[in-house]
């Protein structure tokens, strides 16, 4: 069992979101073709493409809506692959063979899916749709944007380099070496799109149970029965997309991930100077470190930012508060005092290969995990492909191989945990080298 940490009950955008569409719990018997746990965005946007394709689902949720990742994350919607130098489209053609055109396809097209559904849905999300800042930390680290440039810009998607002067004026800091402008995304209150997708789903014709906790899936005869402490749904097919939150709806899904614990901060509104010096644009920014410095403002002027728990670092709130500081006063003088305002715990469940794995984990039952931190676009567009894979389409057709469950190795759960640190370090010592000072509150 991966261990948990609290729910983000001081979350910024719980404290934020439009209120959810109105559920209930699940109440004696219940049947349906297909039955989804877990009422996340992979959840969420299977049962909306099923209900838009005829199907109408059950979703059943242990807690509400958007409890899990999808309700708590940092709501950057950037539909490419990683940042990582190892995740080039050079290596994703060759993981992925003939699946590889479609697979880049569905990603790159996943920010005009996610803010196709906000406009058509009317989601009320805070949704700004202007683009990622990727900043290099030091020099060094434009090769790995340029390469990355040369990757999309030959898809013909829409971005640029940035020079270290435009950096200046794109982000009010001088302490990026340059950067990459990925214009086709934009950022959201993640619980807001959460909320949304649902009522999206319910509007089409899904059916959302919450406060209903699946304890087992069963086979019954040709069906599969799934059981909530006051009912059950009985379905010929199950969907299990309970993220890094699995544990005993199916057990052995625990394995199929890495869980990483992240803290998320947000400081009290700023005001319209340090609006206007700091992220002017709006654009959210991530940052070229092994550990990626992502920031964004939500729709009431907060900046909002993480770090990966590791020792006192997440697991502190005034500690890590005190280091998020002296992070932003580094980056950005100007910012002056910083004042916190809320501060959240949630986890990522990462595969070694950095993206989402479709397993059969029984004839009949799929269990999705491994979104590795980039659920908003990515899980939305694998809800359609689950959805087309339910409704009748080849498993040949689609752009990620339906497998039997393979288990992360064990040093990924490690690195997790371990390796941050270490190449923090690794990357402390080449600032250095390169003659930098190294960021305070790294
Ligand atoms: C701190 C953080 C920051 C992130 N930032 C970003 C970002 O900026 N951009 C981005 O694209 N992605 C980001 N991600 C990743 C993204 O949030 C996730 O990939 C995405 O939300 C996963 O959605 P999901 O539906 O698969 O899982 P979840 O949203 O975790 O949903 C799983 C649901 O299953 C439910 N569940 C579990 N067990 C049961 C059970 N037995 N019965 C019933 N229900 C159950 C849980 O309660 C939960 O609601 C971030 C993740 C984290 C943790």
């Amino acid at each position: 069992m991966v261990r948990q940490p609290h729910h983000g009950a001081d979350s910024l955008w719980a404290a934020t979101a439009p209120p959810a569409p109105v559920t209930g719990r699940l109440e004696g018997e219940v049947t349906a073709p297909i039955a989804i746990v877990g009422a996340g965005y992979t959840g969420l946007a299977t049962a909306l493409y099923l209900a838009r394709a005829g199907i109408k689902a059950v979703v059943v949720e242990a807690e509400d809506v958007g409890f899990g990742a999808s309700g708590r994350n940092g709501g950057h919607c950037t539909p490419t692959f990683h940042f990582r130098a190892d995740h080039s489209l050079a290596t994703i053609r060759a993981q992925y063979g003939a699946r590889a055109a479609p697979l880049i396809a569905l990603q790159t097209g996943a920010a005009e899916r996610v803010f196709g559904l906000i406009a058509q849905y009317n989601i009320d999300c805070e949704a700004v749709r202007v683009g990622c800042l990727h900043a290099a930390h030091r020099p060094g680290a434009m090769r790995l944007l340029e390469a990355k440039h040369a990757d999309y810009a030959a898809l013909g998607r829409p971005c640029r380099l940035v020079d270290k002067a435009e950096m200046q004026t794109l982000t009010g800091a001088n302490v990026f070496h340059g950067g990459w402008l990925y214009e086709d995304a934009g950022h959201l209150n993640p619980l807001g799109y959460a909320r949304g997708l649902a009522a999206a789903a319910l509007q089409e014709g899904a059916r959302i149970f919450t406060r209903s906790p699946v304890a087992k899936i069963v086979r019954t005869g040709s069906n599969w029965r799934v059981t909530t402490p006051s009912g059950a749904v009985t379905a010929e097919r199950v969907v299990i997309a309970t993220g890094a939150y699995s544990g005993a709806a199916w057990p052995r899904l625990e394995r199929a991930y890495a869980g990483i614990a992240i803290a998320s901060a947000a400081t009290a509104p700023l005001d319209a100077a340090a609006r206007a010096a700091i992220l002017p644009g709006n654009h959210h920014l991530v940052d070229t470190r092994p550990e990626p410095f992502g920031i964004k403002y939500d729709g009431h002027g907060r900046l909002t930012t993480a770090v990966v728990v590791s020792g006192r670092r997440g697991a502190d709130r005034g500690y890590t508060e005190r280091l998020l500081t002296e992070r932003l006063q580094w980056t950005w003088p100007q910012i002056g005092a910083v004042r916190w305002q809320h501060y959240w715990l949630c986890t990522i469940d990462v595969r070694p290969e950095l993206l989402p794995r479709l397993f059969e984990v029984a004839p009949g039952v799929l269990g999705i995990v491994g979104f590795s931190g980039r659920g908003v676009p990515t899980a939305t567009a694998l809800g359609s492909v689950v959805a087309d894979y339910l409704g009748g389409a080849s498993e040949h057709a689609l752009p990620i191989p339906i497998e039997p469950l393979r288990p992360v190795p064990r040093l990924t759960k490690l690195a997790a945990r371990v390796m941050m640190p270490y190449f923090r370090f690794k990357d402390r010592r080449a600032i250095r080298r390169d003659g930098l000072e190294v960021p305070r509150g790294y």
